[in-house]
């Protein structure tokens, strides 16, 4: 796949530690691998430096790596060879997703400089996911995984049969946790999206983990409960010594069709 300079948009050409349009337009590689094409230096809500240590100790539990299955057979069934991940986080379930060609996109660099180290086959990049720096009709499968939809994006930069990934938590999603820190706890609105694209398939998977107190602080500092939670909740879960938990995804599959005959 190949990067465009999101000023000009013309084609980037990888020159030692930067890329480069025919414009002069110039943007540097980290040193940890990722690509930087967004200027602007503001703070990314979630990129603190605990967040992403976190968020990838509770990744490494396993006890997401269902979803991340599910995934890579959905992409191997379909038989896609390139992959565009927008809001890839720190790689968890792209590094793990069968295309050899791979992009993913973000706007929080902490994140992105440990997916970069851990997987260098995708080209990672701090970018905007409503402004995503790739040609039209570019990849054949599209994975927006806990993100919000940029959907005129996708709808551009995927090739006709291509597909859109879409997960988002299912109403019962880490309903346990919010039981414990919330006294009303509410159950995940299901919301449809805005897109053009064709709904092929809607399905809810879920598994319980058993979290004990390293993996409960883990996830609350991953989440945004750490923002609203009330101190003597917090001292709830503070108690606990183990909580079982359910995980509970919904994942949605679009097809983009190809032209009407
Ligand atoms: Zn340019």
């Amino acid at each position: 796949m190949k990067l465009i300079c999101p000023v000009c948009r013309e084609e980037l050409k990888r020159e030692g530690r930067a890329a480069r349009c025919s414009n002069g337009h110039s943007y540097d590689y980290a040193k940890s691998g990722y690509l930087n094409l967004y200027l602007s230096h503001k703070t990314v809500h979630g990129d603190d430096a605990d967040m992403v240590k976190a968020r990838t100790a509770f990744l490494n539990t396993g006890a997401y790596a269902f979803l991340r299955s599910e995934l890579r057979s959905i992409f191997e069934a379909h038989g896609s060879t390139s992959l565009v991940d927008l809001g890839c986080g720190e790689g968890y379930y792209t590094s793990y997703m069968p295309q050899s060609d791979r992009a993913a996109f973000d706007l929080a660099r902490k994140a992105l400089m440990h997916a970069a180290k851990n997987d260098p086959d995708t080209q990672y990049c701090v970018s905007s996911i409503f402004h995503v720096p790739l040609a039209d009709a570019c990849t054949d499968s599209v994975l927006t995984c806990f993100a919000p939809v940029a959907s005129e994006e996708i709808e551009r930069i995927l090739k006709p049969g291509g597909i859109f990934v879409l997960v988002t938590p299912g109403p019962d999603h880490l309903f346990e946790f919010k039981s414990v820190l919330y006294d009303t706890p509410y159950r995940n609105p299901m919301k449809d999206i805005d897109t053009a694209l064709t709904l092929t398939d809607d399905r809810m998977i879920r598994e319980a983990f058993t979290a004990d107190k390293a993996v409960l602080s883990d996830l609350f500092t991953m989440t945004p409960y750490v923002w609203h939670t009330p101190q003597e909740n917090k001292k709830r879960l503070d108690s606990l010594e183990t909580l079982s938990v359910t995980a509970e995804f919904r994942i949605r599959i679009y097809r983009k069709e190809t032209a009407a005959a």
